[in-house]
């Protein structure tokens, strides 16, 4: 009485459990002869019932031009080492296939490290969805409401958290003249939240961004405010 999985074609055949899978990786050694008597003894026997390792150690068996004297078809039952003077060329081919192996695994895994950034990043910075993604936002000049040596423009852009503001303001006055201002924003309930501050400096342009949890449809006024509080520039969005 056999079950399913008693017969693979790559089932050892030995003891009929995974305990012995590593023997599975012997091939390398085993073509050239590196396995102590015992293991190899071992290993023929499960040769004798493993159809990969068979391909495996054909395969090695068939690198072009290197192994050609290895007598594949007696590796069952003969499995005599390599004449010494290919040992050094078998043990060459036979690191280099490892090594070539190991290499395509580890640039598999650079492939899809480097899909899995690129989606991320489409993800995070996608047209429209991140701070540099897609068109920056429009900027509209800022009114000047009350007089002061100040100009400006306002952008607004609509994010899952609110909205950005973004303010580019240009200073012309003397260094002498009261230089702080706020960024502030009132929403439609007439509720002011400050949400940058700075000094501005003169004949520099400042770009300066806050944020507010308000969205866009809610903000009545962006407004830059003086240091004492009075209004100079105001954005209706
Ligand atoms: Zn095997």
């Amino acid at each position: 009485m056999t079950g399913p999985f008693d017969s693979g074609p790559f089932d050892g055949g030995l003891r009929g459990d995974d305990a012995d899978a590593d023997i599975h990786h012997d091939d390398a050694a085993y073509v050239l002869g590196a396995l102590s008597p015992a293991d190899r003894h071992r290993y023929e026997q499960h040769l004798a019932g493993c159809a990969r390792c068979r391909e495996s150690v054909q395969a090695f068996a068939g690198l072009p031009g290197l192994l050609s004297r290895v007598p594949v078809e007696q590796v069952g039952a003969e499995p005599a080492a390599p004449p010494p003077e290919l040992s050094g060329d078998l043990f060459t081919a036979a690191r280099r296939a490892r090594w070539r192996r190991r290499v395509m695994v580890v640039a598999g895994g650079a492939v899809a490290a480097a899909v899995c950034l690129v989606l991320a990043l489409l993800l995070a910075f996608g047209p429209g969805r991140g701070p540099t993604g897609g068109q920056a936002p429009p900027a509209r000049a800022m009114t000047a409401v009350a007089p002061a040596p100040v100009t400006a423009t306002a952008a607004l852009a609509t994010r899952p958290w609110g909205t950005d503001v973004t303010v580019r303001c240009r200073y012309h006055g003397a260094a002498s003249y009261p230089v702080g201002y706020t960024l502030v924003v009132v929403d439609t309930g007439g509720h002011s939240e400050r949400i940058s501050s700075w000094s501005a400096v003169p004949d520099k342009t400042m770009v300066l961004t806050g944020t507010t949890a308000t969205r866009p449809d809610r903000i009545r006024a962006i407004q830059v405010r003086a240091s004492d509080g009075t209004p100079v520039l105001s954005l209706t969005p």
